[in-house]
């Protein structure tokens, strides 16, 4: 091997946790379990009986890698080097957090105490153990979950989010409403009175850490007075494509996402009359839509399909390109991040990139390239199709599949909290501002 390609390995070893995240205050600190010879109570945890080993549990550091958490813990540098060429294709060292949870199982035999194995926890449910005690090997585990379903009501005060948060209800459940409702309910709008119903799933560790939301099965929103029902019902399982449809089983969702990133503003329109002082006042048409974000902001898929192009090019800088049907694709340009390559299927929603400022910009923004029939259009200006609705031969099925839920739905009654204050929505995504920036 030669020497530049030790260095260039030992750089990978040596890569830093670069994702910067706040460290959490309650983060366990490094405690070693005393050795135990009384009463060896098994403690199974990743897999392993603990008692077999010394454990170290710690939280990566900011600049962290993984070679130099080894490293601190007494081994030497031509191990880690052989374990990293183990699992590179594995497990990608570069991915660990700061502030992420890891844990040391030392060896009790060995005098020194060297680690037998690395388990890091991405979040509180996954886990990556490298265990390098025999011949080194990558095992992705998942600690039990218990869900539990919960039943929920409100009648909106404020925002959703604010009814929510005073019922002491996880607000994701507001962001997951708003998304199933992001066609039909215009959430800067609702109106005090409306009121809402759902049935969702919760997620527990060890049966009694809470995890999050799991999914939102049923909800029933009232806006004006007008009753619109979601029920989660898988379509095909195959690809995975889940759906909300209403009680007629029509799909709650478009075709098409209004927007590639949430949180964003539009900073310049599809112009075909576009002029930029910069070049003399001439004409430059502006066939795409920008918008603005942060440098790392998700880029979303607007609709499902199948990756056509990812690549990086002139003035597009990295960008990937989206079919969706033989008349829709979508392009999305100056991506800091491709996140997805030729051939994959994309769900709408999923991130296929993060935003950059690669090619010809500015500033950090995705420029949106909406095509119909081989031309670029403006997506705003379109009608555009709903998604697709649930095909006869599952409708019964699907029918037959909400009864129940529909049942325990109507049953829960409106909760009530009173709280008086001005009707404002923290909810939702889309400023529109009108303005120029390049392409
Ligand atoms: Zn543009």
């Amino acid at each position: 091997m030669t020497r530049s390609v030790m260095a260039g390995l030992l750089m990978i070893v040596l890569m830093s946790a670069c994702k910067k995240e706040k460290q959490s205050a309650e983060m366990e600190e490094t405690v070693t379990v005393p050795e135990q010879k009384a009463e060896p109570v098994e403690i199974r945890e990743f897999g392993y009986n603990l008692n077999d080993y010394i454990v170290i549990r710690d939280t990566i550091k900011f600049g962290d890698s993984f070679g130099e958490i080894l490293q601190r813990n007494k081994m030497e540098y031509p191990e880690i080097y052989h374990i990293v060429e183990k699992v590179k294709d594995s497990f990608n060292i570069a991915s660990l957090q700061a502030g992420k949870p890891y844990t040391l199982l030392c060896s009790k035999g060995d005098s020194l105490q060297r680690p037998r194995c690395f388990i890091y926890q991405p979040n509180s449910i996954d886990y990556v153990v490298v265990d390098f005690s025999d011949s080194t090997q990558v095992v992705k585990g998942k600690k039990p979950v218990k869900l539990v379903q919960r039943e929920a009501s409100g009648v909106i005060n404020s925002s959703l989010y604010e009814t929510l948060a005073d019922n002491n209800m996880d607000v994701n459940v507001a962001y997951r409403l708003s998304d199933i409702y992001a066609w039909t309910i215009d959430f800067f709008r609702i109106d005090q009175g409306d009121r809402f119903k759902v049935v969702y799933t919760e997620k527990y560790i060890d049966d009694t850490i809470y995890a999050g939301v799991d999914k939102i099965h049923a909800a029933y929103f009232e806006h004006r007075g007008k009753p619109i029902y979601a029920f989660r019902f898988m379509t095909d399982s195959t690809k995975g494509i889940v759906d909300y449809f209403d009680e007629d089983a029509k799909n709650l969702r478009r075709a098409f996402l209004r927007a590639p990133v949430q949180f964003s503003r539009i900073s310049s329109r599809y112009n075909l009359k576009r002029r930029i002082a910069y070049y003399g006042n001439r004409i430059r048409p502006h066939k795409g839509t920008d918008f603005a974000a942060p440098v790392g902001t998700p880029i979303l898929a607007t609709a499902n399909g199948t990756v056509i192009e990812s690549t990086r090019r002139g003035g597009n800088g990295n960008y990937v390109k989206v079919r969706h049907n033989a008349t829709y694709t979508t392009q999305y340009l100056h991506m800091q991040k491709r996140k997805v390559k030729v051939g994959d299927f994309v769900k709408q929603g999923d991130v296929i990139g993060t935003v950059g400022m690669t090619g010809n910009t500015s500033g950090p923004h995705v420029c949106y390239r909406f095509w119909k029939n081989g031309r670029q259009v403006d997506p705003f200006k379109q009608d555009l199709p709903d998604a697709e609705p649930i095909s006869d031969s599952l409708k019964t099925r699907y029918l037959d599949f909400i009864a129940p839920v529909k049942t325990q739905l109507d049953k829960i009654e409106f909760k009530t909290v009173q709280k008086d204050e001005s009707l404002e929505s923290e909810l939702i995504t889309l400023k529109e501002e009108d303005g120029i920036s390049s392409n």
